[in-house]
């Protein structure tokens, strides 16, 4: 009984979540300060870009054509700037469109389901699949590796990465604040607005701070020691399990800072140029900061794991 009915709140809870809402925004430009702190890397400087030519067997959305953005085949490019461009990749549409499981509207979409993993009332309830596609993409690696393709290699550890990075975003293990969201199951409209409004704020202010170079925000990216990484999928899981704790604060938060109309029933976007000074902004800033450090770690421990599939090929 117990089980029933915490499967009909999550159902009506979880299927609210926005559609395109399963990012962090700037995942690559982001990972392209990660990797300014990371020396090795530039010595993959000499790379052949090569056409893709694996057998993969996971759906894809049929419209989904890859695109060569650092160059055309034959060209040089480097592992930097292959895993600084393709850490964005999963989100340009190759997850979309899908059906990859009956539970995957409760999470959004194909897409939601791919990038996000939900536990719920405290991880009895788990939806999603994140981990598993990072774990998906670094076993595709192996194969590319294996082949001694670095192009491929590294775009695939790329995209692995985007969906590591997916998990340290705290909305994306945890939409909002359980009681209030069963407060709200009999308004789906108004509820979607709630998550969504709270949802955007956060990327919205996380995208203003990085373009505009705060010194906190990439120092946070940069000078975060790596986590030792043993298991893709274990990595993966342990960094939901500590982001979703900071859901709830962070809706709080955001109610404070952009005013209780966040919450309302209606879309508002925020202004975070207008965000003032104070107690409240440091302590938003401080868990925005935490789950930046968790991005930047998980970005240099799963490279560091990695790296053992391509530091002896020559
Ligand atoms: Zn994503």
């Amino acid at each position: 009984m117990r089980t029933l009915k915490v499967m009909i709140i999550a159902v009506l809870v979880t299927v609210l979540l926005p559609q395109t809402l399963f990012a962090w925004s700037l995942h690559g430009e982001m990972t392209r300060v990660v990797l300014d702190s990371l020396p090795w890397i530039n010595r993959y400087n000499n790379i052949t870009i090569t056409e893709y030519s694996y057998k993969d067997n996971s759906p894809y959305n049929s419209k989904y054509k890859i695109a060569y953005l650092d160059g055309n085949i034959g060209d040089k490019t480097s592992a930097k700037k292959i895993l600084s461009l393709y850490a964005d990749e999963p989100d340009w549409g190759m997850d979309d469109g899908l059906s990859l499981s009956p539970s995957q509207a409760l999470t959004g979409g194909s897409q939601g389901w791919r990038h996000q993993y939900f536990l719920l009332f405290g991880g009895i309830l788990r939806l999603g699949e994140a981990p598993d596609r990072a774990l998906h993409f670094y076993n595709m690696a192996v194969v590319a590796f294996k082949a001694k393709d670095f192009y491929w290699g590294f775009r695939f550890l790329a995209r692995a990465l985007h969906y590591l990075q997916d998990l340290t975003m705290p909305f994306h293990t945890n939409p909002g604040p359980t009681m209030l969201l069963i407060s709200n199951l009999f308004d789906i409209n108004g509820l979607t607005a709630m998550v969504s409004n709270h949802h955007f704020a956060l990327e919205d202010y996380q995208e203003y701070k990085i373009k505009k170079r705060d010194l906190l925000y990439i120092r946070s990216l940069r000078d975060t020691d790596p986590i030792k990484v043993n298991d893709v999928w274990e990595a993966g899981f342990e960094l939901a399990n500590r982001s979703k704790n900071y859901s709830e604060s962070l809706w709080n938060l955001q109610c404070k800072i952009f005013g209780d109309n966040l919450s309302s029933k209606t879309r508002v976007q925020i202004r975070p140029e207008k965000v003032s000074s104070g107690a409240l902004k440091n302590e938003y800033d401080k868990i925005i900061i935490g789950s930046l450090i968790d991005f930047s770690a998980i970005t240099k421990g799963f490279l560091r794991y990695a790296r053992e599939l391509f530091k002896n090929i020559d």
